[in-house]
């Protein structure tokens, strides 16, 4: 993910350091920060919000035209972090227990449309509940699509949890309010009510989530969103959010390609955090929206600028003594978080050719995170382990195959 994004910022801080900053130059930068932030499915009025903000700071401004990338650079990421500050973020597990002391449930509703990922990320979200220890109930209240119910069943079932349905076209709402109850006498803490995915344009259907809302009185509603989706992510989130006021979004798929403007973009248009993003098919993947992530991810490898302004580093760990597991990426990039200039370094010192499949890529990318980590040892330093481990990166591209021809069910743990 935010792979898009990250040229578009690139491309646009590139092209002015060869510039002197003047009005005109100004213009044209912007014109190709347009270009390239539609191309990342960021929003028409984000794109003008960020335009106007960087436009504010640069004309005018005395800048040394050495330091105009890093100018630029710096302007970006305050922007685009703001965004995110302003909207705040959501300690859901924290309200929960807020509930629990008073001996309440806390009930949340998942709406948006079919296909998003919705009932998966519920389950994935039941199964983050769980393993905090939190009990919960799951209410099919989706009564309307063919197969919606089994579908949840299959999750409560694998995840050994309860559900409470009804027959299909009965009413949602009294299938949610059930669970609640049903919550309220086993004392169960968290109640997840599914709701049927339906077009955002379909006004009956979304005036009988409005019904639902109304009847449970949920403590959080939640959005759930494709990242693939781009734009009509973003139009679906503003116009649920016309009849339905949610709290957070969960933006599904993030480990496929998408392009990182539906999370800006949605923070932005509706005023509420990214609080999830959902990085695969298993129940493990689903993954707390982190802004210096995506801002590293965006900003990371626009060279060897130094940001003093704002501070988007991860913080330096405590040393211990175990050895630490490499991070994995939130996005595909298998680079991720690795500078160009350290790629290239490595590639350089240890005769590196360009990877030739994902696979290479991913392990590639894990040795220059250790090479890092070492402290860049020269080669004769340490042990640098063989590029070319074919039949390793063979058994991974074979696993990953037969990962994707497995169904959904087959693809979660048992
Ligand atoms: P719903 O109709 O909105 O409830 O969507 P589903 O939960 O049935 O999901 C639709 C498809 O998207 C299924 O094949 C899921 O396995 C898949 N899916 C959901 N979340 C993710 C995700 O984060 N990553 C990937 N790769 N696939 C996902």
């Amino acid at each position: 993910m935010f792979d898009g994004l990250h040229k578009a910022f690139s491309n646009a801080a590139k092209s002015l350091g060869e510039k002197e900053l003047n009005e005109k130059d100004i213009k044209d930068i912007l014109f190709e920060l347009e270009i390239s932030l539609l191309e990342s499915d960021v929003a028409g009025e984000v794109i003008d919000s960020i335009k106007s903000d960087l436009k504010e700071k640069l004309i005018g401004s005395k800048v040394d035209k050495n330091e105009i990338e890093k100018f630029v650079k710096d302007n970006l990421i305050f922007s685009i972090s703001s965004l995110f500050d302003n909207v705040g973020s959501i300690d859901i597990f924290e309200r929960i227990d807020e509930k629990k002391k008073k001996n309440q449930p806390f009930l949340i509703v998942f709406v948006g449309i079919n296909g998003t990922g919705k009932t998966t990320s519920l389950a994935k979200f039941a199964s983050l509940l769980q393993e905090k220890k939190y009990s919960v109930v799951v209410a099919a209240a989706d009564t309307f699509r063919a197969g919606a119910i089994e579908q949840l069943r299959e999750h409560t079932n694998r995840l050994n949890l309860k559900l409470v349905a009804q027959n299909y076209e009965s009413d949602p709402a009294a299938v949610a309010r059930d669970a609640v109850l049903y919550a309220k006498s086993h004392k169960t803490d968290c109640v997840l009510i599914d709701t049927a995915g339906r077009m955002q344009t379909s006004k009956n259907l979304m005036e009988q989530i409005e019904k639902i809302i109304k009847v449970v009185n949920p403590d959080m509603t939640i959005f759930v969103g494709d990242s693939l989706a781009g734009n009509d992510t973003v139009n679906q989130a503003r116009e649920f959010h016309k009849y339905v006021k949610f709290d957070g979004s969960i933006l599904t798929k993030s480990d496929a390609d998408a392009k990182g403007g539906a999370a800006l973009s949605i923070a932005k248009v509706t005023s509420t955090p990214v609080l999830y993003l959902g990085t695969g098919q298993e129940y493990s993947d689903l993954k707390s929206f982190d802004k210096d992530i995506f801002l590293e991810t965006v900003f990371g490898s626009l060279g060897d600028v130094k940001i003093e302004k704002i501070d988007v580093s991860t913080p330096e760990p405590e040393p211990t003594s175990e050895p630490e597991p490499t991070p994995k990426p939130i996005s595909d990039d298998p680079f991720y978080g690795i500078k160009d200039n350290e790629i290239a370094k490595y590639s350089d010192l240890f005769d590196i050719p360009p990877p030739e499949s994902d696979a290479k890529a991913i392990k590639l990318g894990n040795k220059i995170r250790q090479w890092i980590k070492d402290g860049k040892p020269k080669p004769g330093e340490s042990k640098v382990i063989s590029f070319n481990d074919e039949a390793e990166i063979h058994k991974q591209d074979k696993e990953e195959e037969s990962k994707k021809k497995r169904g959904l069910f087959g693809r979660f743990k048992k």
